[in-house]
């Protein structure tokens, strides 16, 4: 990862390049940022920048605002790209005390190296972690990896920790991160991720030089989108609008798309029908858990399904636009599902859609749902 792989932020790439040309670099730095901002893609960056061997050697086609760049193709940029640099450390979250970050640091690599602007349920998810979990930096990790720094460099000038979420250390860990703050190594320097300062010690938040990292402006989004995830200009537009700077919860909206609504709403209809109420409960909470653009597009996915129900039930076959699994899905519930049934249902969804966009809970709306259509099913 270098400075030019991040979109915009010129001036803040620049102050930080700024910082090591003139040997002015902090030895604790937080960057401070939104999920889905920069904070944690300018940290690998930073890092690849100073321990670059041939620093400057910005090429002329890229970012001309940059006032230079890692080389890219020196020992250490290679060693940096594929994170495996020795001098430099993390600390990330692990979804339990059992995982070690020592254990994850392969799949931790992959993940970075995937997409750097990502959220912590991106990660959690990521592991392979299902349910309601949330991730902690356990204190034993945090006492390794301490050990660890307090060595001399091997290959580097500086040895560089980043701790990524830093505010999801417990206290214990917290206390013994400040204390190597106070009294630093020689030479190593602390990069703090974090989203929310709120709930960081505010010992720790002292001894650290903070670095405001802006949410990513709509053009930057729009650019990034249609060069990473290959979409339309015109979808990138309506995405960025709707992610407001979060990359993460772009890349999301994108992902939600396609595909996988088929898969999610035939299960939630063979649900309904059976009708399974355990399995109604946590789809609502599924449901819940999904952006709101996602909850209104499933509406809307639903009703023309629906409404192409409809017609197939009203001999008007000709009519019917889908294809393949959804076409197949049209013709098994036209078998089993009245007429009178299907019209209550198309003004249930649309009922729904309404008040999704009012701002409705989705939770109670979905199961309402559901529960409404299980009882029209057996109409
Ligand atoms: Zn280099």
């Amino acid at each position: 990862m270098r400075f030019q792989d991040i979109p915009g932020l010129g001036s803040i790439k620049n102050t930080l390049i700024h910082s090591v040309e003139t040997n002015h670099v902090a030895h604790a730095q937080l960057f401070h940022g939104g999920v889905g901002s920069a904070n944690l893609a300018l940290a690998w960056a930073y890092a690849t920048y100073i321990n670059c061997e041939d620093r400057n050697a910005i090429s002329s086609n890229t970012n001309s605002e940059l006032v230079g760049d890692a080389c890219g193709c020196c020992a250490s940029c290679v060693k940096m790209a594929k994170m495996v640099h020795p001098d430099i450390h993390h600390i990330f979250p692990t979804p339990s005390a059992k995982e070690t970050i020592l254990e994850l640091l392969p799949t931790w690599r992959k993940f970075l190296m995937e997409s750097p602007y990502r959220s912590m349920t991106d990660w959690l998810e990521f592991t392979g972690v299902t349910g309601n979990k949330q991730g902690i930096i356990p204190i034993k990790e945090a006492h390794n990896i301490i050990e660890k720094i307090s060595l001399k460099a091997f290959e580097a000038e500086y040895k560089i920790l980043i701790i990524w979420q830093p505010e999801l250390m417990n206290i214990e860990s917290a206390n013994s991160l400040l204390k190597l703050l106070e009294e630093p190594p020689a030479k190593t320097l602390f990069i703090l991720v974090c989203n929310d300062t709120n709930r960081l010690l505010t010992t720790i938040l002292s001894r650290t030089q903070r670095i405001m990292i802006p949410s990513f402006s709509d053009e930057e989004t729009i650019g990034y989108l249609i060069k990473k995830e290959g979409i339309s200009l015109e979808r990138a537009k309506q995405v960025a609008y709707l992610s407001e700077g979060n990359l993460s919860k772009a890349v999301e909206l994108i992902n939600y798309e396609g595909e996988g609504k088929y898969q999610w709403f035939s299960n939630w209809m063979r649900m309904a029908f059976k009708p399974d109420f355990a399995a109604l409960i946590k789809l609502a909470d599924e449901f819940d858990a999904s952006p709101k653009e996602y909850q209104k597009g499933m509406m809307e996915y639903g009703l023309n399904i629906f409404r192409d129900l409809l017609l197939w039930k009203n001999g008007a076959e000709s009519l019917v636009r889908l294809e393949g699994e959804e076409l197949t899905f049209v013709q098994n519930f036209s078998k089993v599902v009245k007429l009178g049934a299907i019209e209550l249902i198309v003004n249930e969804l649309s009922q729904t859609h309404y008040y999704l966009e009012r701002n409705g809970r989705a939770k109670i709306l979905h199961l309402d749902l559901s529960l409404t259509i299980a009882r029209l099913f057996k109409k």
